[in-house]
């Protein structure tokens, strides 16, 4: 028992206890140097992120949730390669995937994402939490960093000679980028994609989203390409398809109801069972497929807002 006590106390002293805290992240390697971090089953990530190590350096993709997910991707990285951590980039402002932006950048990085970022990062996302806002939660929200560099165009960020390219992409929130590496044939597609897991509307475009998802399918070496997506599992192509079908069902099915006269919950209701059989393997939980409903809804209505660019 003395024993006991006293290698507790080593281990606290020592820090170890952290690293020997379980990972709420799985470390998925999807090509040489380049790695997927897949949110964990009881989703303490958040979200799911990456990196790819370069030659002279490391970019890192998404920050998670919380800074102590963010915190242990960076060991991850630290276990890895002794490079430094130059870069991370957001793919959109949410808070499941910038919410660690603050550890990447204790831990060296610049802070990369689409313009609209800025402007959208500590206000946008109080609104996205709706009622399950806490005062913990807005002040976290309201200190969060802002990207040190913005683009609304296309840039390419060299590792060394690892050529990584950002993407501007829409649908997802107006302020979307994707990261692919090219030599590597991995793209993260950011919350573009989501694999089995029913998506989050709240900003989006169904129409641009599912045009955004074709050309994913159709990108050079799309057979062979490993897609990181926001959420679930690495994905591949047949996946990309699947989830544009399941946008396109939402999308259907919810004309279909609005032609019946249906509105609000009786829409919601009559859409969840046909969705779910057709996606019988997917996690759609009650409020999120209530939120759907209601989003599409205001799309085909033409009533939806969008989040609105702010000015530099
Ligand atoms: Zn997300």
């Amino acid at each position: 028992m003395k024993g006991l006590i006293f290698a507790a106390l080593v281990v606290a002293l020592s820090g170890a206890a952290t690293a020997q805290a379980p990972l709420p992240f799985v470390l998925n390697q999807v090509g040489p140097g380049v790695y997927a971090a897949i949110d964990g089953p009881e989703h303490k990530a958040g979200s799911n992120a990456g990196f790819v190590i370069g030659d002279d350096g490391v970019l890192v993709v998404d920050a998670f949730f919380t800074q102590d997910a963010a915190r242990a991707l960076v060991a991850e990285i630290r276990r890895l390669t002794p490079k430094p951590i130059r870069y991370v980039v957001n793919t959109h402002y949410h808070a499941d995937h910038t919410g660690g932006d603050q550890a990447l950048r204790d831990a060296g990085a610049i802070i990369i994402a689409h313009r609209n970022v800025r402007g959208w990062v500590r206000t946008n996302n109080i609104t996205l939490f709706g009622d399950r806002i806490t005062p913990e939660l807005k002040a976290r929200i309201e200190a969060l960093p802002l990207p040190d560099l913005v683009t609304d165009k296309d840039l390419t960020v060299w590792l060394g000679s690892r050529r990584v390219v950002l993407s501007t992409v829409l649908g997802h929130t107006g302020g979307d980028l994707t990261i692919s590496v090219p030599d590597a044939k991995v793209l993260f597609a950011g919350d573009m994609l989501w694999r089995r897991i029913a998506p989050n509307l709240i900003d989006g475009s169904v129409k641009e989203w599912t045009a955004t998802d074709a050309a994913f399918m159709r990108i050079p070496d799309a057979a062979l390409t490993r897609y990181v997506p926001g959420h679930g599992d690495v994905a591949d192509v047949n996946d990309v398809a699947e989830f544009r079908t399941y946008l396109l069902d939402l999308k259907r099915l919810v004309g279909e109801g609005r032609k019946a006269g249906l509105k609000d919950d009786a829409l919601a209701r009559n859409v969840a069972p046909k969705l779910r059989a057709l996606h019988p393997d997917w996690t759609i939980s009650d409020r999120a497929i209530a939120a759907e409903v209601r989003y599409m809804d205001q799309e085909l209505a033409g009533t939806k807002k969008r989040p609105i660019p702010a000015a530099d």
